[in-house]
């Protein structure tokens, strides 16, 4: 694959905005979109970048580096998590955010997308310090978000007290409450009930579709998860009660193996006691770097990109890829899948989507005041996974093309032809 250059003075480079350029190249090429066209698709619109100071607990202070970037307002707010991560890069933001755009776009939602973040490891910051830095990340962000603007949520590294702070700071600044800023907030302060839940519960649901199109019964179907956070423990969980038997499971504390099934209930209660798995088990013990490629039904990668490259891809031994995380598998990797049509790919962009949609459930509450309940949710949640599954497999058997193409391909005529319609403004 020979790429076009990065236009000159771009800011963005790295391995995962090189891998979402590349993807997109490949997409651009099977809708032939004009040369001219493709860079005002792919390159975001804006990016922001902040230093956030804080006292540390020993009396000193520290600076933070914090980013933001919205990739297109074509359709309406942009939206998207943030990251907590010590080698976060604007690259790779900006592949998140990218990659944003086509996941709403292909679920339906009246969204761009945006990701954001801080380079830090929360894990090393006292829960004090990690309060100053959130509320001090979202103090310099105020001028460029807002609810019909820019919404953030979630990702790696932080969770819903992170947006509770959030939504705290925006909401001293204001004067008045408002909820909508944020999603993946605490129920408790305007978040929805089976936020929590989505994204594991979607790639549960997703599954089971794909089993039910190869004719697996998931009674006894097996699966390997990587990545144990919010969304790995709550696929895992979401699977055993759909009968699936857990055979693998890794953060990056620890790894088990267990061809007899891992106890699900007890990993859960384990992470929620220690945060990670490490402890869980000795005799399970297994190697993390062989756990992608032991025989079962279902992989579920949930933790970074770029696990799946291309000899990985050769080594696989599982019926379906559900890609739970944003990005794990390379585009070299998808060249070694496309010769292997024994695996049925749920891309990441459908296979995650459950998050992002029920974080737009939860904005449209909070706009509205009026919430609904668990099961509502659940329901109308399923309910856009399958049209998006639908849409996926329709184009998959029209245009014979691999599952990621036919997602990615979707997600970006949406932002295509919203762009053409409204021209280009001056
Ligand atoms: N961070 C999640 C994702 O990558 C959720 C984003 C959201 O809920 O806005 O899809």
């Amino acid at each position: 694959m020979t790429q076009p250059p990065v236009p000159s003075g771009s800011v963005y480079s790295g391995p995962v905005f090189e891998m979402a350029r590349a993807q997109f190249q490949v997409i651009a090429d099977h809708l032939e979109i004009p040369a001219d066209e493709r860079d005002r698709l792919l390159y975001p619109k804006r990016a922001i970048t902040v230093s956030c100071p804080i006292h540390t607990d020993d009396g000193r202070g520290a600076v933070f580096h914090g980013y933001r970037v919205q990739h297109h307002l074509t359709l309406g707010p942009t939206k998207g998590g943030t990251r907590y991560a010590p080698n976060l890069e604007i690259g790779e933001v900006a592949a998140l955010a990218i990659w944003m755009s086509w996941k709403c776009a292909l679920a339906g939602l009246p969204y761009g997308g945006a990701k954001g973040g801080i380079a830090l490891d929360p894990r090393a910051l006292s829960r004090h310090e990690l309060e100053s830095v959130s509320r001090r990340y979202m103090q310099e962000m105020i001028p460029f978000v807002g609810p019909h603007t820019d919404v953030m949520a979630p990702d790696m590294g932080t969770n819903e007290q992170v947006m509770a702070w959030f939504m705290d700071t925006y909401s001293m600044h204001h004067g008045r409450t408002v909820t909508e800023i944020v999603t993946g907030k605490p129920v408790d302060c305007g978040g929805t009930a089976g936020r929590r839940e989505a994204t594991g519960r979607g790639v549960a649901h997703l599954i089971g579709r794909a089993f039910d199109r190869l004719g697996i019964a998931p009674s006894g179907a097996t699966a390997i998860v990587q990545g144990f956070g919010n969304v790995g423990s709550y696929a895992a969980e979401a699977l055993a009660a759909r009968g699936v038997k857990l055979v693998g499971v890794s953060d990056h504390t620890a790894c088990y193996y267990d061809p007899r099934g891992l106890d699900v209930p007890a990993l859960l209660r384990h992470a929620a006691a220690h945060g990670v798995l490490a402890g869980f088990s000795n005799e399970r013990a297994a190697d993390p770097a062989t756990l992608l490629t032991q025989p079962c039904d279902v992989l579920v990668p949930a933790a970074v990109e770029r696990v799946i490259d291309a000899d990985m891809a050769a080594r696989l031994r599982c019926r379906v890829l559900a890609e739970a995380a944003n990005g794990p598998t390379t585009p070299e990797a998808d060249l070694v899948l496309a010769g292997r049509p024994e695996i049925f790919v749920i891309p990441d962009i459908l296979c995650n989507s459950g998050g992002v949609i029920v974080s737009y459930f939860e904005w449209v509450q909070d706009l509205q005041q009026f919430f609904w309940d668990e099961t509502e949710v659940t329901n109308r949640l399923y309910r856009l996974l399958d049209r998006a599954f639908g849409q996926v497999m329709a184009r998959v058997t029209a245009e014979r093309v691999a599952h990621r193409t036919a997602a990615m391909a979707i997600g970006v005529e949406k932002v295509r032809a919203a762009k053409n319609l409204r021209g280009l403004f001056p």
